[in-house]
């Protein structure tokens, strides 16, 4: 497809590195382009970056057709730019835009964008320790009318923010209270898919949890409120008596690309990963008898997080001593070594841009 470029006449100044935090810069250009039934995906473009323009009744403004994915291009000691895995982000925003009745985007096409549009702000990516160039690609539904039906248009945005490191004063492991009043998805409904709805539903117990002092929830399913999801925005996993174990994809939890590339990691080092599912119950006795070893969450924007506290019910068990484990270290070693360039990529996970 033909990708028409507008360079913006007003470059911005780049922001230093120790002011980045997470998503308040973005870049000076934006790709977008449209989609209707009649003439599939057009007009592709990068323009330079700016508000968008809807209708009041689009339909993302009333029905909360969006999806969105997020990676990151990471700069390397050479100098040189990499994504890590980018087609798993593609494939996995094409699953969530089948569950949401949004189009699909063909891979290649989506990859094509997408790599031209990280070229385009290639300068954008940091280069200070742990810092990365955070991409965001969202879908949205963009019908003028509030029919309520599959829609007929979308509108496929990329952004692009220069994000500061996630431990600027290293690995601190974090707190985490169990919620058992709200549920964050079910069966059968959206878990799977990246979608906004989801964390729209997830933000109150995420607040009650911050105000007792915890930095997330972890999550129950749905149903019984029996199974552990996943912690926040993330997934989790645990090691308990020597067996690491992370909930098993069940319709309900977000596939992770960063879960899915420490269970490859894990297995290659020669540990003993199950995919099963974990009740509230056998977790609870393993934090009372001493087996919890390791607790940990994984995403893409923290790699690993280590969990030093779980509060359930009201009673608090620390994990570790509160410190981080050393699974988890190996982890976050390995899997920043890749994304940065800093070790061999014996798995051909990163894509030189
Ligand atoms: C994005 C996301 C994750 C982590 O996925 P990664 O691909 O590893 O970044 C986990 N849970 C939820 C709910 C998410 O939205």
């Amino acid at each position: 497809m033909n990708i028409s470029i507008t360079k913006t006449q007003n470059p911005k100044v780049k922001p230093e590195a120790s002011t980045l935090g997470f998503g308040k810069f973005f870049t000076d250009h934006m790709f977008m382009m449209d989609y209707s039934r009649e003439k599939g995906w057009y007009d592709a473009r990068i323009i330079p970056f700016a508000n968008l323009s809807l209708h009041p009744a689009s339909t993302v403004l009333h029905y909360g057709s969006e999806i969105f994915e997020g990676l990151k291009a990471y700069r390397r000691k050479d100098g040189e730019v990499q994504l890590f895995r980018p087609m798993e982000n593609i494939r996995r925003m094409n699953n969530s835009a089948e569950r949401l009745c949004l189009p699909t985007i063909p891979e290649d096409l989506a990859f094509e964008v997408l790599t031209k549009f990280v070229q385009m702000e290639k300068e954008w990516t940091p280069s200070a320790e742990g810092t990365s160039l955070y991409l965001r690609p969202f879908m949205f539904g963009n019908d003028e009318t509030l029919g309520v039906h599959a829609v007929h248009n979308a509108t496929f945005v990329i952004i692009a923010s220069p994000v500061g490191s996630y431990y600027k004063e290293g690995i601190n492991p974090v707190k985490i209270m169990i919620e058992d009043e709200d549920v964050r998805a079910v069966r059968g409904g959206t878990g799977y898919a990246k979608c906004g709805g989801n964390y729209a539903a997830s933000n109150r117990a995420g607040e009650r949890a911050e105000q007792k002092g915890y930095s997330q929830v972890l999550w129950l399913d749905g149903v019984e409120r029996k199974y552990i999801e996943e912690v926040g925005a993330m997934n989790v996993m645990f090691k308990i008596n020597g067996e690491i174990i992370t909930p098993m994809l069940s319709g309900s939890i977000l596939p992770g690309i960063t879960r899915k590339s420490c269970i490859e990691v894990l297995k290659k080092a020669g540990y003993t990963v199950t995919e099963r599912l974990l009740s509230v119950d056998e977790l609870s006795a393993a934090m009372e008898n001493g087996t919890l070893e390791e607790a940990w969450g994984c995403g893409t924007a923290a790699v690993v997080s280590p969990i030093g506290e779980l509060c359930y019910k009201g009673v608090k068990y620390a994990v570790n001593d509160g410190k981080i484990g050393e699974v988890t270290q190996k982890l976050y070693d390995t899997l920043t070594g890749i994304q940065w360039g800093k070790t061999p990529d014996t798995f051909g996970w990163t894509v030189q841009i």
